[in-house]
C-alpha cells in the first residue's frame, strides 16, 4: 500500500513572517513537498496571481465551500476568510506526497484535531523566544513594557504546546534549514517503526 505524506503545518503569530519563510522554502529546487493554496476572501495584492498565491473568493462563495464541508480549516482574519482545501490535502497526501500548509494559529488548531499525526512547527520571533525566556526562569523582569508585549503575545504563545517544534524566525534562511530538517528527521523517525 502507498505510504502516506506528512502533513506539514507552519503556523506563529502574525507578523512572525511565515509567508517569507515559506515562499523562501519553495524557491529552493530542492524543496521536495506540496504547497496547499489556500483560499480567501482577501482581494490580491500588486503581483500576486490567482492559483498561484491563493484562489480568490468572493464571501458568498467561501461560505458556500464551508457549507459543503469543502475546506479542512478556515479562519476569519483581518476582516477576511482565510482556508485551506480539504480535497486537495487528502488526494495529495493519500499520493504519498508531502503537503505543507502556511496559516495562522486558529486554523492550525482545527487541522491539529482533523490530523493530530501531523507535523506542526510554530515559526517563533526572536522577540517572543526572549518573552518566553523570562516566564520561564521567572526572572525580577516586571517592567510595564514587557508586562504589554506579554499580553498581546500571550494568547499566540499558549498556542505553542500544540505544536511540535517551535522555530526561531530570526534569519529567514536559517528558518528555513531548521524547517528542512525538522521535516527530514521526523521522516526518518517515522519511517523506522
Ligand atoms: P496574508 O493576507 O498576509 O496573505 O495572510 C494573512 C494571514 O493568513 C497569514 O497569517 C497567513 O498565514 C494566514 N493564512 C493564509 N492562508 C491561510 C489558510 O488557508 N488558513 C488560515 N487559517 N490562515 C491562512
Amino acid at each position: 500500500m502507498q505510504e502516506k505524506g506528512l502533513l506539514i503545518v507552519l503556523s506563529g503569530p502574525s507578523g512572525v513572517g511565515k509567508g517569507t519563510v515559506r515562499k523562501e522554502i519553495f524557491s529552493q529546487p530542492d524543496t521536495s513537498f506540496e504547497y496547499s493554496i489556500s483560499m480567501t476572501t482577501r482581494k490580491p495584492r500588486e503581483g500576486e496571481v490567482h492559483g498561484v498565491d491563493y484562489f480568490f473568493k468572493t464571501r458568498e462563495e467561501f461560505e458556500e465551500l464551508i457549507s459543503q464541508g469543502k475546506l479542512l480549516e478556515y479562519a476569519e482574519y483581518v476582516g477576511n476568510y482565510y482556508g485551506t482545501p480539504v480535497d486537495y490535502v487528502r488526494e495529495t497526501l493519500d499520493a504519498g506526497r508531502d503537503v505543507f500548509l502556511e496559516i495562522e494559529v486558529k486554523g492550525a488548531r482545527q487541522v491539529r484535531e482533523k490530523f493530530p499525526e501531523g507535523l506542526f512547527i510554530f515559526l517563533m520571533p526572536p522577540s517572543l523566544t526572549e518573552l518566553q525566556h523570562r516566564i520561564v526562569t521567572r526572572g525580577t523582569e516586571t517592567e510595564d513594557l514587557i508586562r504589554n508585549r506579554m499580553l498581546t503575545a500571550r494568547e499566540e504563545i499558549e498556542m505553542m504546546h500544540l505544536y511540535d517544534y517551535v522555530v526561531e524566525n530570526d534569519q529567514v534562511e536559517l528558518a528555513c534549514e531548521r524547517i528542512k530538517a525538522i521535516v527530514t528527521a521526523e521522516h526518518c523517525r517515522r519511517e523506522r517503526v
